[in-house]
Order: structure tokens, then sequence, then C-alpha cells
């Protein structure tokens, strides 16, 4: 029988907020991965940009406020492009050694991806994704007024600019993500969701003005090389109903219909939860048998054995 295969999305943070708490924060985060690998699963890892994409947006806008004519505006397409590489080369390399280290001499291997969204998404009407550091109240405030920029309070944690975020359509390098997982390597794509481009008339894939959920991008990649998991890593073991509140309630195996009804309750906060749910309720009814699960780092080896998590299936 060919290998179960699992798509592992990687939350923000198990990439820490700047360069050397990546470091050290990959070291952990790729040992569950490589725990994976030694099982014998076929892998691709996906992982988020939120906080690095909106850093690197922040250094370009100032490189370009500079020296409007030699750095002309950097779009937040190839800032996303930017954070693939400088995230993927971090993964790529811990992962190798961490699989080297355990005796595993398998190829790990970063695709840069592309993901294609619709230019009449009404996401771009609408700003959702949380992107770049925590602020306070004031500092939010400050950078609004500074710049074209929107913000919001993000589930009680600070204030961040917020982006569109528009629906995945498709991964224009698909066929090679699949190629690379069947063939042995562990891949690495779909970083913060994908580089977003729209399709033009010729050839051409022009860079949209946005930062698509790695969850929602790492769904469509799960569905299209026909994983068998889906498994959100991020920062907390399980979701929950009435979060943050007194008669908070940590949920554990959800039918996709349980999870529409909170869902429609508006227990998940957009932004964040919500599209994990909503990616994991789609990929449970993509296909009889798949499961989606949403845990910590380093549950993932407990959540695939059902000790813990929140599991969506049918
Ligand atoms: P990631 O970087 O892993 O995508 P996010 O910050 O986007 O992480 O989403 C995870 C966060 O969602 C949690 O840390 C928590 O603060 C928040 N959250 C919002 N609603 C809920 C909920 N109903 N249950 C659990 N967590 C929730
Ligand atoms: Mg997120």
């Amino acid at each position: 029988m060919a290998n179960k295969k699992i798509v592992v999305a990687l939350g923000g943070n198990a990439l820490g907020s700047n360069l050397v708490e990546q470091m050290i924060s990959v070291t952990d985060a790729v040992k569950p991965i490589a725990d994976l690998v030694e099982d014998g699963y076929e892998v691709v890892v996906t992982h988020g940009n939120g906080p690095q994409v909106g850093v690197i947006q922040d250094a370009m806008t100032l490189l370009s406020r500079e020296n409007p004519e030699k750095h002309p505006h950097f779009p937040l397409s190839v800032c996303t492009a930017m954070s693939q590489g400088y995230i993927g080369y971090d993964v790529t390399n811990k992962l190798r050694e961490e699989l080297l280290d355990r005796g595993i001499n398998k190829g790990v291997s970063c695709v840069l991806t592309q993901v294609e969204v619709d230019p009449d998404d009404p996401a771009f009407q609408n700003p959702t994704k949380p992107i770049g550091p925590f602020l306070t109240k004031e500092e939010a405030e400050a950078k609004a007024a500074l710049r074209n920029h929107v913000f919001v309070e993000d589930s009680g944690r600070g204030y961040r600019r917020v982006v569109a975020s528009p629906e995945p359509i498709s991964i224009i390098e698909i066929d090679t993500i699949r190629t690379l997982a069947d063939a042995g390597y562990v891949v690495i794509g779909a970083g913060g969701g994908g580089i977003p481009v729209f399709r033009t008339e010729s050839n051409h894939l022009k860079g949209a003005p946005a930062v698509i959920d790695k969850d929602r991008a790492s769904e469509l990649l799960a569905e299209e090389i026909d994983a068998d998991f889906l498994i959100i890593l991020t920062a907390v073991e399980k979701a929950a109903i009435n979060f943050n509140k007194p008669d908070q309630q940590w949920l554990d195996d959800l039918t996709p219909d349980e999870a529409r009804k909170y869902i429609a309750e508006g227990q998940f906060a957009p932004g964040s939860m919500l599209p994990k749910i909503e990616a994991a309720v789609k990929f449970a009814e993509s296909k009889p048998g798949r499961t989606a699960l949403i845990t910590l780092l380093e549950k993932a080896k407990d959540g695939i054995n059902g000790k813990t998590g929140t599991r969506i299936h049918a």
C-alpha cells in the first residue's frame, strides 16, 4: 500500500517573529515533522508568513520612501515571494539536518509556489487577514494615519494590519509538488499561502495585492495531492467554543455539520481560527476517509494517534 500522505501546515508560532527567533523555533518545529517522516508518512509542509510578510513590507516601504526612484514600491506579492525564500531556507536546512541526524537520507525541497486568485473576489473590498507585528492601539492609529493601511484588534492579543485574503483557486506548481512528494522528497510548498497571482489573457501571471490564508491554501494543496490528513499546527492545542470566556469549552471530535453550526454562531475569530475550521471542514468533506486536525506543534503525533487536538471528520 502506498504511504499515507500528510499536509502539515505550520503556524506563526513555529516560525517566531524575527530571524533569531525563527532559527530557534524552526529547530523545534522540524522535530514533529521528522517524526512523521520517520513513521513512513509522505509529508508536504506548508507554512504561514503573517508576521514576516508584514515586516518585509514595512522594511521595503521604508526603503522606497527614502529613494522612490531607486527603489519603487515593493508589491505584497513580491514580499510573500521573499518570505517563502527565507522561511523555506530555514525550514529546508533544519529539516534536512534533523533527518540526517536520525540517519534518514531523504531530500528536502522547497518549491516557490504561486496560487491563483480571482480579481473579482469580494475579499479585495474587505480586508480580513492580519499581517505584521502586534501593535498597541496608539501605534496602530499612528500607522493607519501615516499609510493607507487598515488595522483591527486580533483575538485579544493587540492590533494588526489587515489585508485582502482572497480564496485560492488553483496552485500553479501543483504538479511539481506532487511529483516530488511521490518521488519520496519532503516538500515545502505554498509558503505564506502561496504568492497570490491573477491569470491574464496571455500566459502571464500577475502578482495580486493580497495575502492568501495559509490554512486555505494548505487545504487546496492537500486535496490536490490526494492527502489523507491535513494537520494544522498552531498556538492552541484545540479549538474552543466560547473562546477566552468563563464557559470556554475545548473541542475534540467534530463532524463537518457540528463545525458549521459553531461557525454560524461566530465561535471562531475571522483571520485566525475561522480559516482553520473552514479549511478542516472542506478537507473532511472532500473525500471519504479524510481527516483534518488542529493542534499544537509539539502534539502533532499525539493528534494523529487520536489523543489530542480538534479533529474534523465525516
Ligand atoms: P497561525 O499562525 O497558527 O495561523 P493564528 O493566530 O492565525 O495562528 O490562529 C490561532 C489563534 O486563533 C489562537 O492562538 C487563538 O488565539 C485564536 N482563536 C480565535 N478563536 C479561537 C477559538 N474559538 N478557539 C481557539 N483559538 C481561537
Ligand atoms: Mg493564521
